[in-house]
């Protein structure tokens, strides 16, 4: 039932414009008397230009101020770039939480294994289950995607039904779980839908993603002929490519070992929800080095190249119990985020390097996304027959790709937004505001606000180091001691080999004594002057500028 004066109105608060950190919200009600809802709460990982930072959350601050009007949080499935912020982020919110079996038992896995993690009450809807939420009418749709229970949503309101789809593909023979559910979908075009707010990932890709079962016959197929020991790495959140793993390996008899933390997490989170029923037990990673080369198949973490993880320690030949080398394989099923390249590229060249065989899905379809392709993205569009399409998850080219094509389709209306942009659905759809959005850094174990300077002081640091200087002066503005001179990360000598330091210092007593005396009884004065004279005297022998510290004690 919607009243005189209610609209119904979204807003991406994270993950339209960029990929990753999804957080979008639905809003019903009087413009003075919204009520919300929350759909996901993800994250995105740093890269070099953000040193010391691993994760970046969306900003919530909105939500926080809203938080009484705050209806709930709906996860559509348990991928970090939906679910990542959860644990971090929920002591703000204290806000009832809505998933599935798999992503609840993943967040209850996750809970466990991070000391501290609050514990967060998350109220399990089934698959395709259907919940009220005040003015919102919740029901889920099974999607086909790269890991258990993705769900697109559709949200009915006395405006108008929305489709939220989540991340999906078409994939009639998703190897785990129900495929796309096209009837649910074409009913809700029958039904009549508003809005849809949709995955972008793959609109810049023309016809359809290839079937997870493919993947699952090149697998099988590779891990038959192997030689040697094989390896393979994946997202440890697919479990159906994992029970693609385990087929294979059974039907050759090899025995699956598994290979790092998160894998073994899945697993057992994956047996508790019954997706590995009919799955042989996998063996843990201290069997390895006693079963035969042509028995086993180690399945790893590291498919990004992440440090840390099994794969890049096995290729650097640091791993406790497993090695791979000359007459073994190892498959990357997998893709590299964008940003990661390099560093799967090191455990790439450090496998070969040993001898391993390599195979990635640049020679075999050893690999297939789970976003959808153009062709997938038209179907979408015919089944649900939207008024209004958004594109969202998704860079501005993938956007705009999927705009393109959605009015190339016949959507009558195509709004793009960015995070933060308040999209009236209805009455009279269009971007009507703007709402406080921006992205949260996880440093150590704080969040700090990517506006605040620790991590640009950072970058800075990184680029040209620092100069500290330290001088104690009596009160009438004579040099007691110092000036004392540290650099760090600054080179020894310039190019005519004089030493840094001795630039440093010369630099600090000149502007010193250069300065009126009567100026030299005001330490703010004295500090502003040397910091001045240093930067510019390292700056020309360098033609870089560091930080300058300057330190002025009196007496
Ligand atoms: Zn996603
Ligand atoms: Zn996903």
């Amino acid at each position: 039932m919607a009243g005189r004066g209610d609209e119904l109105v979204f807003a991406p608060l994270g993950g339209v414009g960029e990929i990753g950190m999804n957080l979008a919200i639905y809003g019903f009600g009087d413009p003075h008397r919204r009520k919300w809802i929350a759909v996901d709460l993800g994250v995105s990982f740093g890269g070099d230009d953000l040193p010391g930072i691993d994760l970046i959350m969306p900003d919530i601050r909105f939500l926080v101020e809203e938080r009484r009007n705050l209806l709930g949080l709906v996860l559509t499935h348990a991928h970090e770039d939906h679910f990542g912020a959860l644990l971090d982020l929920w002591p703000r919110l204290k806000i009832p939480v809505y998933a599935t079996p798999f992503a609840a038992a993943l967040i209850e896995a996750k809970r466990q294994s991070e000391p501290g993690a609050p514990e967060v009450p998350v109220t399990i809807v089934p698959l395709d289950g259907r919940f009220s939420l005040g003015p919102f009418d919740i029901e889920l749709v099974s999607m086909a995607h790269s890991i258990p229970e993705s769900n697109g949503l559709i949200i009915r309101t006395g405006l108008g039904a929305v489709l939220h789809t989540g991340d999906w593909k078409i994939d009639p023979t998703p190897v785990l779980g129900p495929p796309t559910d096209e009837a649910k979908l074409r009913s809700l075009g029958d039904e009549g839908c508003l809005a849809l707010i949709g995955d972008s990932t793959n609109a810049v890709r023309e016809g359809r993603s290839p079937s997870e079962m493919e993947v699952a016959k090149t697998l099988a197929e590779l891990i038959r002929t192997a030689p040697g020991r094989v390896g393979v790495t994946t997202f440890a959140s697919h479990v159906g490519r994992l029970r693609s793993v385990a087929r294979a390996a059974a039907a050759c008899e090899r025995e699956v070992v598994l290979v790092g933390r998160s894998m073994e997490r899945i697993a057992q989170v994956a047996r508790e929800t019954g997706y590995l029923e009919d799955i042989r037990d996998f063996r843990s990673v201290e069997v390895f080095g006693y079963l035969p080369p042509e028995k086993v198949v180690a399945l790893c973490t590291g498919s990004q190249g992440e440090a840390r993880a099994a794969l890049s320690r096995i290729a650097e030949d640091d791993h406790p119990e497993v090695g791979f080398s000359s007459g073994d394989r190892v498959i990357f099923s997998s893709r590299a985020i964008p940003g990661n390249e390099k560093a799967v590229m090191r455990v790439i060249n450090g496998l070969v390097a040993r001898g391993v065989e390599v195979i990635t899905d640049r020679d075999h379809l050893v690999h297939v996304s789970g976003h959808p392709r153009r062709a997938e993205l038209q179907d979408m569009i015919g089944w649900v027959r939207p008024q209004i399409l958004i594109p969202a998850h998704g860079e501005p080219l993938h956007m705009s790709a999927h705009a393109a094509l959605a009015r190339r389709a016949g959507v009558p209306k195509v709004i793009t937004c960015r995070d933060g942009d308040l999209v009236r659905l209805a009455p009279r759809p269009g971007i009507i505001d703007e709402l406080p959005a921006g992205r949260l850094y996880k440093d150590g174990s704080l969040l700090i606000g990517a506006q605040e300077r620790t991590v640009a002081d950072r970058r800075r640091l990184g680029f040209a180091g620092i100069v500290s200087v330290a001088l104690t002066l009596s009160h009438k503005g004579e040099l007691v001691s110092g000036p004392s001179v540290e650099l760090t990360g600054i080179p020894d000598a310039d190019v005519a080999g004089t030493p840094m330091l001795q630039i440093a210092h010369e630099s600090v007593l000149e502007a010193f004594n250069s300065m009126p005396k009567p100026r030299r009884r005001d330490p703010e004065a004295v500090a502003e002057a040397l910091r001045r004279a240093v930067r510019s005297a390292i700056g020309s022998a360098w033609r870089k500028k560091p930080i300058c510290h300057v330190h002025v004690l009196t007496v």
